[in-house]
């Protein structure tokens, strides 16, 4: 394959016939990319260790061809097949004998975003221009943030999706007939590591981005906190109008200065301070733009107010640094502050995202399971301070003990869950000796909810909050972490249905304070 022909397939429209493809991965990301490339007219080989049945009986529908099996090392099927393209699925990672495999031979290596958007004009707008493409990634508040910035859109009157790591493949998105005016693209880490190996003439270009914020998260994947960071730079690349950045975290910041955009691009800054010319923040209560305006120097347009996000449960800081964010994108394309404002009021965060799941004799008990990492955890925290705080599951190779020193002393007491368990209590040992620490060790996970909730409730007095934002993910125990956030709230309505006096905390298996 000459890398002229490689070059030449920038459009759903180019010659795609009889290119050989290797997808690795089957699920809804390589179930989409061999979708798109068999309707393409390519000729596609799915590798992958366990298929669901569903896609694998699809797989030889559509036209391609199905290898099941180990994938630690190379299959003799991938090298008699000799592709002139391997498209990887996100999970994927760097240091895969596979992609190694690809790399080595000097074969091209595309993730599913640049195969999108090497096709992404199939359906155009009527004046004749594909959709516009607005990025998002950060370590935390990607999916609140998009699912936010394609409220606000709608609201303005664009035909607008968000798509990507949230859940819909943005190969399903352009393969829309209805056709789109903008994709609001949520990108994993995982994802924006493929977009850096891009080498064609007309790499992927939004006409808006973001990194919401950076903090250590899954280094076992990338294999060093630089190569997250380097990865997430990516999100930055090739930016034709707005690169926004995050000014709480100065590492957002550098990305965009050392980032290669297209002349004329701004960076708008915003945070939960008082807004600079050319950035969104807050004054005195009012969340205000003061970068897409003409007067900029002087004015600002208000957007919303924190008392009336309060009252529809928005008014959490990180959920209005996401919400200054999503406006900041949405502004980018015309949305007015009106539109912006009206969006909001009908906005609702997702579930296990600081969900109220009940609040019996002064306790509120809440479900942020989706805290996966200790710098969504800290955002909890400092959400709810004095919390009675249940923490841990599986660290991923991050360090916890910096959150620990940070924000552990203000919990009223901590209830350490998972296999990662000794870190957490030593960095609580070392960091936070006053804040009492109970250890759950049911090794069933049915029990584990309900032993934390009879320690929680021993511990909570009226006024208190109990906060499940566990700093780490889920799969020691739960299947996922909504898994997790579901047996907890079900674990709370039991106990609030058997009476507050209904049951004393088992101290043989669940442990006293540590
Ligand atoms: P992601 O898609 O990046 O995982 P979510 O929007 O699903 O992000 O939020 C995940 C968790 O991260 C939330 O439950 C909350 O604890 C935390 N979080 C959300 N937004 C922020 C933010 N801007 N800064 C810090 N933590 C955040």
């Amino acid at each position: 394959m000459t890398s002229a022909r490689l070059d030449s397939l920038t459009s759903w429209h180019s010659d795609w016939k009889g290119l050989r493809v290797a997808v690795l991965g089957l699920s809804v990301t390589g179930f989409a990319a061999a979708d798109t490339l068999t309707e393409l007219g390519a000729e596609v080989l799915v590798l992958t260790e366990q298929a669901a049945e569903e896609y694998a009986r699809l797989v030889p529908v559509i036209g391609a061809r199905l290898w099941t099996g180990p994938l630690d090392t190379v299959p003799d099927e991938l090298v008699a097949f000799a592709p002139d393209v391997v498209v990887a699925s996100p999970g994927f990672a760097p240091r895969h004998p596979l992609v190694e495999w690809t790399r080595a031979g000097g074969i091209a290596l595309w993730g599913d975003i640049e195969l999108a958007w090497r096709v992404r004009d199939k359906v155009s707008r009527p004046d004749g221009r594909p959709a516009d493409w607005i990025l998002i990634t950060g370590t935390n508040g990607k999916t609140t943030t998009t699912r936010l910035t394609a409220t606000m859109l709608v609201a303005g009157g664009l035909r607008a999706a968000p798509v990507g790591n949230i859940g819909t493949p943005v190969l399903d998105a352009v393969r829309d007939p209805a056709g789109f005016d903008a994709l609001v693209v949520e990108l994993s880490s995982h994802q924006l590591w493929y977009l850096g190996l891009q080498s064609g003439p007309e790499p992927v270009s939004p006409h808006a981005a973001v990194c919401l914020n950076l903090a250590d998260d899954h280094l076992e994947w990338h294999g060093s906190a630089d190569a997250y960071r380097d990865a997430k730079a990516h999100v930055y690349d090739n930016t034709r109008a707005v690169c926004l950045y995050n000014k709480a975290d100065a590492a957002t910041l550098r990305m965009v200065e050392d980032a290669e955009v297209v002349d004329g691009a701004r960076a708008i800054g915003f945070d939960l301070g008082v807004p600079g010319p050319s950035d969104l923040g807050v004054v005195d209560g009012i969340l205000v733009d003061r970068a897409f305006l003409d007067d900029r120097r002087t004015s600002a347009l208000e957007l919303t107010t924190v008392a009336d996000l309060r009252e529809i449960g928005l008014a959490a800081p990180h959920v209005v640094s996401n919400i200054l964010a999503a406006a900041g994108l949405a502004r980018s394309l015309g949305v007015t502050p009106r539109q912006i404002h009206d969006a909001l009021r009908g906005f609702r965060l997702d579930p296990h995202r600081i969900e109220v799941v009940a609040v019996d004799g002064g306790v509120t008990w809440v479900d942020d399971s989706k805290a996966t990492n200790p710098h969504a955890a800290g955002s909890s925290l400092a959400a709810y301070p004095g919390a009675v705080w249940i923490v841990g599951g599986l660290l991923k190779g991050v360090d916890i003990s910096e959150l620990v020193a940070r924000r552990g002393g203000t919990a009223k007491a901590a209830i350490v869950i998972g296999t990662d368990r000794v870190a957490v209590v030593a960095a609580f040992g070392r960091h936070a000796p006053g804040v009492p620490v109970f250890e759950v060790d049911a090794p069933e996970t049915e029990n584990v909810m309900a032993q934390v909730v009879e320690i929680a409730a021993e511990v909570a007095r009226d006024g208190d909050v109990v906060l499940l934002a566990p700093a780490a993910a889920s799969f020691d125990q739960f299947s996922s972490y909504a898994d997790r956030g579901r047996r907890f709230a079900a674990a709370v309505r039991e106990r609030i249905g058997r009476g507050t006096d209904g049951g004393e905390a088992d101290s043989s298996s669940s442990g006293g304070p540590a």
